[in-house]
């Protein structure tokens, strides 16, 4: 078996997290290191790896996701402007091999990012 990633462990509650919202497909929370005042983590427990990794049985799922990081956006009160991110592999800066959306906000956002 390859080795749990830090977010199977959060999933698995092996290791604390703080969780703002939780579904039978995905779960969000805080990021550990916040790159705004409110950076949120939403990932699917389904293991895929990557962006580069979904696959067309993951249409719905994803789907799913988009809404739940809308509906969040609106329960975190970041009405005034907000930015979803993916990191996808090593250039792209992705450093936990686990499908995870960046939702950041609660100041305002600079381009281009870094
Ligand atoms: P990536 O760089 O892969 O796009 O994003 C990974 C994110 O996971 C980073 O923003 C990092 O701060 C966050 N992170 C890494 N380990 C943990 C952890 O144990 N708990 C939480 N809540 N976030 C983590």
């Amino acid at each position: 078996m390859p080795q749990k990633t830090i977010f199977k462990k959060i999933i698995d509650g092996e290791i604390p997290a703080d969780v703002v919202f939780e579904d039978d497909h995905c779960l969000a929370f805080r990021d550990i290191d916040p790159q705004a005042p409110t950076h949120v983590l939403v990932i699917p427990k389904k293991e895929i790896a990557s962006w580069s990794d979904i696959a067309e049985e993951d249409q719905k799922l994803i789907g799913h996701l988009a809404l739940v990081i809308r509906q969040l956006a609106v329960d975190l009160e970041l009405g005034a402007g907000y930015r979803v991110v993916v990191n996808n592999g090593q250039e792209g800066g992705q450093t936990v091999d686990h499908l995870h959306f960046h939702l950041l906000g609660g100041r305002g956002m600079s381009w281009p990012p870094g």
